[in-house]
């Protein structure tokens, strides 16, 4: 029941550092109650005529987080030492809604056994039983008892049956979501899209918080609408297009070394920088190349128009 993510920009920090650092965001969300916990990290590269070299590596464990960092410090696991300059990890302590505590209905919930994506998850996704007899009749296997983990499956089939190879990630997971009902704040993290976060909400909380050696200003970031408009819940104007708008997000970040903090509750984010930003339902929230950019996918008529970062005191 508690989400947390890293991501590093230029940012030098050990495996040892962003353990430490995911570890401790799942503590600060023990409170909210869980029975197992788990993360998804860079692997070593692979060496080969692959393609995609990159590899994720995911540790899970039942019981306490505790648990789990002591599963994070064995030697043999990954190289404790090794500095990566940026890099995204996330973290998840499960509050089981739909399958037993065990190792393997923990999150991260991954697409396949290569982990090309792996996702977290809060809440609970209704529609879970139809999306799962989809995609078991087109092929994609299951392990766990989960809802969540149609959400990796989805992706995956969404991605295996992409129009073309320039497919962002943002787009990707706003395909998914399109499909979800129930309740979620959700993390994804790819192999095809190394140092990238996506994230997104509805009904379940989720914050991010920046850290950055410059001064941000809460000009700094703006919401980027896109046209779809909203009336009294009814869909107006179904002419939705990202390629339409995206020229005009604001940024933040822009080449400079910043950190980013993802977690379902602020205790989690303040002892790093009291800087964030709430999202609002059907946000979706996206880093790219250390820049964060905000898309928000349904517009409600009369509401805040922009939501900048806040200070938090
Ligand atoms: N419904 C999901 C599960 O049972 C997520 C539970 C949670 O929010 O921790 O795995």
């Amino acid at each position: 029941c508690g989400i947390f993510a890293y991501l590093n920009y230029q940012v030098p920090r050990t495996r040892k550092e962003i353990f430490e650092t995911l570890v401790k965001g799942l503590q600060r969300l023990e409170y909210r109650g869980y029975d197992s916990a788990g993360v998804a990290v860079d692997g070593p590269k692979k060496t080969g005529d692959d393609n995609n070299q990159n590899t994720i590596c995911l540790i899970k464990k039942t019981g306490k987080v505790k648990a789990l960092d002591e599963e994070l410090c064995k030697k043999d696991l990954l190289d404790l030492d090794e500095k990566l300059f940026t890099h995204f990890g996330i973290a998840h302590t499960r509050w089981a809604t739909h399958g037993e505590p065990s190792e393997v209905n923990s999150h991260p919930h991954r697409s396949d056994k290569g982990n090309e994506f792996v996702v977290i998850h809060n809440g609970i996704i209704t529609n879970y039983k139809e999306l799962k007899a989809y995609l078991i009749n087109k092929g994609y296997e299951f392990e766990s008892e989960t809802d969540t983990e149609v959400i990796p499956k989805l992706i995956k089939y969404v991605y295996d049956n992409r129009e073309n190879d320039d497919i962002g990630f943002s787009t990707l997971v706003e395909r998914v979501i399109q499909q979800l009902e129930g309740a979620f704040a959700l993390v994804f993290k790819s192999r095809h899209f190394p140092r990238e976060a996506v994230c997104t909400r509805r009904g379940s909380p989720l914050l991010i918080g920046v850290r950055s050696e410059y001064e941000l200003s809460t000009e700094d970031i703006h919401i980027q609408y896109n046209n779809a408009l909203f009336k009294d819940g009814v869909q107006e104007n179904n002419s939705h297009n990202r390629a339409d708008c995206s020229s005009d997000i604001d940024s933040v970040g822009d080449g400079r070394a910043v950190e980013y903090y993802f977690a379902s509750d602020a205790s989690a984010i303040i002892e790093h920088t009291n800087k964030v930003l709430y999202l609002e339902d059907d946000d979706m929230a996206v880093v790219s190349e250390g820049k964060l950019s905000i898309h928000r996918l349904k517009r409600k008529v009369n509401e805040n128009p922009v939501r900048a970062i806040q200070t938090l005191q």
